[in-house]
């Protein structure tokens, strides 16, 4: 149940060690920025539930309050309304910097604000870090990647990105960020961790994201016309949110000569057509199939080489793309389901 209002069945372990002798690990004072979005709601629940202290940082431009409302009952959660192009003085053990809009036409409608997430609020998290000693995990993206001509990509590859495009506030805000991360890491001594992430959904995505998992399962199940822009036959790699958070955690926690970058993603890879087919026939919609124009700049094909994050950390996704839209269509429809005004609470 994606709205619970009760948080005892991921509440910490009782504080003792259980009798077996073993010391407790020391609990970490966790920065999660972006803590109110898709992405970030559940990485604070993991955090949370594994006995963490954890302050979410969110200017709630994308993000939903009802994502951290029932987290709110932990004591060690704690909730700053700040936009992170303005610095912000926290000491931490740890940040996960995750920021940023992340859906075209979020990120899109207003680039200028983007790209100062990604380079200044990036700037004034690793200035943090420094001054803390913090290790600190980057958000980025395959879209630095841009469209690829290696396919599948590995982290070697540097990509495909025009610089001034709609899509470049973000594809080319995310690049700086990556530089300053690893300038930071050579030129001051900050431990750093940058993942890039390949189009990850599940429950608590916004029902109105505009990204192609969350519109082609609310349009089957409103019985609107299912948009598939373009002919359809561009690819992209869907990963379930569960798999992507167990993959940042395993990633901060890995040793600090692993810096990254460090693809985060499922390699099963499909064409757009049959993802829309493939929501009709499990929300057993009798939506159609409408066209519409391809967007500038859309990225041909996408699919991660996941060798580095299994062969380092062991990690690899488990749950397909079947089982992983089936539990996204039970979040949507239950969300559906709440009377109109509390849908984006
Ligand atoms: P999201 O839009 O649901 O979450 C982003 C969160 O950041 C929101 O809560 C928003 O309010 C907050 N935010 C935005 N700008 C901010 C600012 N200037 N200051 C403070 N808070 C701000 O998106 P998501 O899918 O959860 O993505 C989270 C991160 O992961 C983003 O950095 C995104 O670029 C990255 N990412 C996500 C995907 C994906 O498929 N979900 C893929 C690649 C990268
Ligand atoms: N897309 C689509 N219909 C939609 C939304 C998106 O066909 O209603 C397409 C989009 O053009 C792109 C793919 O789906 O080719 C993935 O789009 P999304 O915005 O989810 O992510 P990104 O392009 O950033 O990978």
């Amino acid at each position: 149940n994606y709205f619970r209002n009760d948080a005892s069945s991921i509440l910490p372990a009782k504080k003792d060690n259980g009798g077996s002798g073993r010391p407790r690990k020391r609990q970490k004072k966790i920065l999660v920025t972006g803590g109110a979005g898709f992405l970030g709601s559940h990485l604070c629940e993991l955090l949370l539930g594994t006995g963490h202290e954890v302050v979410c940082v969110d200017n709630f431009s994308t993000g939903l309050r009802r994502n951290i409302a029932w987290l709110k009952r932990f004591d060690s959660f704690r909730v700053i309304s700040h936009d992170i192009v303005e610095p912000i003085d926290l000491e931490v053990d740890e940040i996960y910097n995750l920021a940023c809009p992340a859906s075209p036409p979020h990120y899109q409608a207003d680039p200028i604000q983007t790209t100062k997430t990604c380079v200044i609020g990036s700037l004034n998290l690793l200035e943090l870090a420094a001054r803390h000693r913090a290790r600190i995990l980057q958000a980025s993206t395959s879209e630095v990647y841009g469209d690829p001509h290696v396919h599948p990509q590995v982290e070697s590859y540097w990509g495909n990105v025009n610089p001034f495009g709609p899509r470049s506030c973000y594809d080319e805000g995310k690049r700086c960020a990556e530089t300053l991360f690893f300038d930071f890491h050579k030129a001051r001594g900050v431990e750093i961790k940058v993942v890039r992430i390949f189009n990850t959904y599940g429950p608590r995505m916004r029902p109105d994201d505009g990204r192609v998992v969350s519109n082609f399962i609310v349009q089957a199940l409103r019985g609107e016309d299912i948009t598939v822009y373009g002919d359809g036959s561009q690819t992209r790699s869907f990963c379930f949110v569960d798999d992507l958070i167990d993959g940042f955690v395993r990633v901060m926690a890995s040793p600090s000569s692993l810096t990254g970058p460090v693809n985060l993603g499922n390699p099963g890879e499909f064409t757009i057509g049959e993802l829309a087919e493939q929501v009709i026939q499990l929300t057993g919609s009798r939506s159609r199939i409408v066209r519409q124009p391809l967007p500038a700049d859309d990225p041909r094909q996408r699919r991660p080489d996941i060798s580095r994050a299994t062969s380092e950390l062991g990690w690899r996704p488990t749950v397909d793309l079947t089982e992983g839209l089936a539990q996204t269509i039970r979040y949507f429809d239950e969300l559906l389901s709440l009377p109109k005004r509390q849908v984006l609470e």
